[in-house]
């Protein structure tokens, strides 16, 4: 049995995403044989990452301030919101220089079209922010999986009762079903914004 702190640290590494028990007991060992200097380096961005980083509380991304720099950008066009469902996402769109628009970072997807669920997502922030503000376009950069389609699916339904004047639209077909925003290359996922497609 290894000791308190080294279980506690197993333990805590355990919880991220991909990481299991292994590669958990990997990082911990290769920390306490490094030294100091990488276990002090690691704290320090650990505690930046704490004190520094909060919500923004418009859309919901992470950031040094709220609102943040594109929520506060008045170069931007406020009137189009991009749903995405993770911070990572936002950064891939952005990367096609192609959206000039806010964001809303939903921070997950609908497993199930379940309104339960749903109050675990930034959904409710998303309807109060079209509520509050004028809105033109809104546009469903989900995943082209079944979570993202479920999620987009809720999110039009929502829009629609809401403000049916608000246009819905979504990223073009090219990006092939099931896969994953954040490795779209910047040629495709920059056709999907520009040709993007409303139901109406
Ligand atoms: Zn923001």
């Amino acid at each position: 049995m290894y000791s308190k702190p080294i279980q506690n640290l197993i333990k805590a590494f355990s919880r991220l995403p991909s990481v299991g028990h292994r590669t958990a007991e990997r990082f911990v060992f290769y920390l306490l044989k490094s030294g100091k200097k990488d276990v002090a380096e690691l704290t320090i961005a650990l505690k930046e990452l704490i004190e520094n980083i909060k919500s923004c509380e418009v859309c919901w991304d992470f950031a040094d301030a709220s609102p943040c720099n594109f929520c506060s950008d008045t170069r931007r066009d406020h009137k189009v919101i991009c749903v995405v469902s993770q911070p990572q996402d936002k950064e891939t769109i952005e990367k096609t220089k192609e959206f000039l628009g806010v964001y809303h970072i939903l921070r997950g997807t609908l497993k199930s079209d379940d309104e339960n669920i749903a109050k675990f997502l930034k959904i409710n922030e998303l309807m109060a922010r079209l509520q509050k503000n004028v809105v033109d376009e809104v546009i469903l950069a989900l995943n082209p999986d079944i979570s993202g389609e479920t999620t987009m699916m809720y999110l039009e339904r929502q829009i629609k009762k809401l403000k049916p004047e608000i246009r819905v639209t979504r990223l073009a077909r090219g990006l092939p079903m099931g896969s994953d925003l954040q490795y779209a290359d910047e040629i495709t996922l920059s056709s999907a914004l520009k040709n993007r497609t409303s139901n109406k």
